[in-house]
């Protein structure tokens, strides 16, 4: 295992997933609740920029920022943080609605943007330039680089850091009329040049910037960084706890600076907790981006990425999601959770609501020969071993099946229990069938059919002479079979931290898609609608998929297999 801390050992656990890791968060919330602080009020928010789908590890702040409203009885707002027009678009805006959604949370009437509140953080920017406390700089950009000095070095004033404010406030309103070209002049708030935190060493506050912005149309050609627009948008929102990731612990100085300058209507906490790193994948947007415009996969919700709606295609459930947000927990460490854990999750909630059938993957013909032509018997199958209240549904038996072509072996090795020459097994819920013989192409050698015989004394899958069977095959009837196109997914990436390296691209797992277009899966499922879940008994959980499954052509993609296959390979118990 590569660089990874003691979180990722929870991958190995097998216990309970519902147990709940700590919540440092919730933790500051209950002390700010019993201390009276804030009012007694809860309102959080989840900030996502409009620039891509929605992530697992989005998943994580989702379930923080609205679990902390549920669980403190207060509110929690969606808004966008749209104040970057060149790669914002309104597909993220409805496909992180539509996520959000799914993953079960609400904002009622509580969806904002920040680019609603261009007028206003424009109006709090001039008076931060009448109270000398931003100005107009007219470097270059390259200039303002050179002179932030960094880590070792201060950084030196800016030969126009103290023109005075009526001359920064007309150049600032020159800018937001466009009479500039882009990068002919910023604001900068008037720091410290020579701060420790590089953050506070005059921050760039807005930009020239001519793009056509998603909402706000061609209205402005100047923009606000993010750093002051985050934190002005919060507090305009009456925000309590503002959650973000670690990575903007040392911007909170600067959000801090910005609202004590301003007459802002509250001035929330900002708090940062390490974000979610998972192994065997990319938790990046703008990776992510790649993946889809290199046509790596394909599209945005191809079954494999970590997206939310990947995964939702893939059969995951916003329940499996949430509890494996509980399960991490909430800390200030960073480190990488190991991809067996959610699967692990996954797993225990698909086995729980699954309806079991039966689906032949790699179908081998199975003639009985005693059983008749024409005739069909139905045999009960139940719906869920555990679930007896599930009841059952019947399955027909006829003289052609279909097994698996794994099921069975001309030169079987020791201990194997399923078809060989001779051998008898048990075909599940139905009955036991022996194999006489076998039919090979005769150009191949390839064994095409399975000559076979049933005991009808053996109805429900029990000799009445009480001979013991130990493997049991799941089968089709061929008459009775649809066919079905299976998709076999499995990880994305075959390297445990696709992002060691010079290219993350350079690990993707070639057999991470096999698609088998000659299945046969038993009629029951020519009922089934998209995005219903299923075990296909012995061969993992499935899922009708979402947006090709049709009653005319259906589609299936591999959830997920029954057992961890990965942990083998890896030697994992
Ligand atoms: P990315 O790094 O994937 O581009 P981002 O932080 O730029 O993500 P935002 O749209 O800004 O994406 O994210 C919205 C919210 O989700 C932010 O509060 C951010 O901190 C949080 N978030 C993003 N990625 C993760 C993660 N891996 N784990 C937990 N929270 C995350
Ligand atoms: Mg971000």
């Amino acid at each position: 295992m590569s660089a990874v801390d003691d979180k990722s050992k929870t991958g190995d656990e097998t216990s309970a997933p519902s147990i709940a890791a700590p919540n440092f968060v919730n933790e500051i919330i209950e002390e700010d609740l019993r201390a009276g602080r804030r009012g007694g009020q809860v309102h959080t928010r989840f900030p996502p920029e409009p620039n891509g789908y929605l992530h697992i590890g989005h998943a994580k702040s989702i379930c923080l920022n609205f679990g902390a409203a549920t669980k403190f009885g207060g509110l929690c707002n969606l808004r966008f943080d749209d104040t970057n027009p060149t790669t914002e678009d309104p597909e993220y805006v409805a496909s992180i609605q539509n996520d959000v959604r799914w993953l079960g949370f609400d904002w009622q009437d509580r969806l904002f943007y920040a680019s609603d509140y261009f007028d206003k953080l424009y109006a709090y920017a001039e008076q931060l330039i009448e109270s000398d406390k931003a100005y107009v700089d007219s470097q270059t950009q390259e200039q303002i680089a050179a002179e932030r000095g960094d880590f070792y070095r201060p950084g030196q004033d800016s030969p126009f850091r103290n023109r005075p404010s009526a001359e920064s406030l007309a150049l600032f309103r020159r800018m937001r009329a466009g009479e500039f070209d882009d990068g002919a002049h910023v604001l900068r708030a008037k720091i410290d040049m020579r701060s420790g935190n590089l953050n506070l060493r005059d921050p760039v506050l807005y930009r020239i910037k001519r793009a056509h912005h998603y909402r706000s149309g061609d209205t402005w050609c100047i923009y606000p960084m993010y750093d002051y627009a985050h934190c002005i948008s919060d507090a305009l929102e009456g925000i309590t706890h503002s959650v973000c990731t670690l990575e903007f612990e040392d911007h909170r100085p600067l959000y801090d600076w910005c609202l004590d300058q301003l007459p802002v209507p509250c001035h929330p906490q900002q708090i940062e907790f390490a974000r979610l790193n998972l192994s065997y994948t990319v938790l990046s947007k703008r990776k992510l981006l790649q993946l889809v415009d290199d046509k790596l996969v394909d599209g945005w919700d191809d079954p494999r990425m970590p997206t939310l709606a990947g995964l939702r295609r893939r059969g995951y459930t916003p329940e499996a999601i949430r509890a494996f947000c509980e399960r991490i927990g909430v800390s200030k460490r960073d480190g990488v959770v190991d991809v067996s854990l959610l699967e692990y999750i996954l797993r225990e909630d698909l086995n729980a609501r699954a309806a079991r059938v039966m689906a032949v993957l790699r179908p081998l013909r199975v003639v009985i020969e005693n059983f008749p032509e024409g005739a069909i018997e139905w045999f009960d199958a139940q719906n869920h071993p555990e679930h007896p209240e599930q009841g059952s549904r019947k399955v027909p038996f006829s003289r052609v099946l279909y097994i698996e072509q794994d099921d069975f072996r001309e030169e079987p090795p020791k201990k194997w229990f399923r078809l060989t020459r001779g051998a008898e097994v048990r075909l599940r819920y139905a009955c036991l069938i022996r194999c006489n013989d076998i039919v090979k192409d005769p150009q191949t050698g390839e064994v095409t059919e399975l000559r076979c015989t049933w005991d009808p004394q053996s109805r429900g899958g029990t000799a009445s002479d009480g001979r013991k069977v130990k493997g049991t095959l799941h089968w089709v009837s061929a008459a009775h079979a649809r066919d079905a196109e299976v998709r076999l997914y499995d990880r994305l990436f075959s390297q445990e931290n696709p992002n060691d390296g010079d290219d993350f691209r350079r690990f993707i797992n070639p057999a991470s898609l096999s698609v088998l277009r000659e299945c046969k899966v038993e009629p029951h499922l020519g009922t089934s609608q998209p995005g219903d879940l299923f075990q296909f008994e012995r061969l993992g959980y499935f899922c009708a998929d979402a947006s090709e499954h049709q009653a005319s052509k259906l589609i299936f993609n591999r959830t997920i297999e029954l057992r961890d296959s990965w942990a083998k390979i890896d030697g994992k118990p």
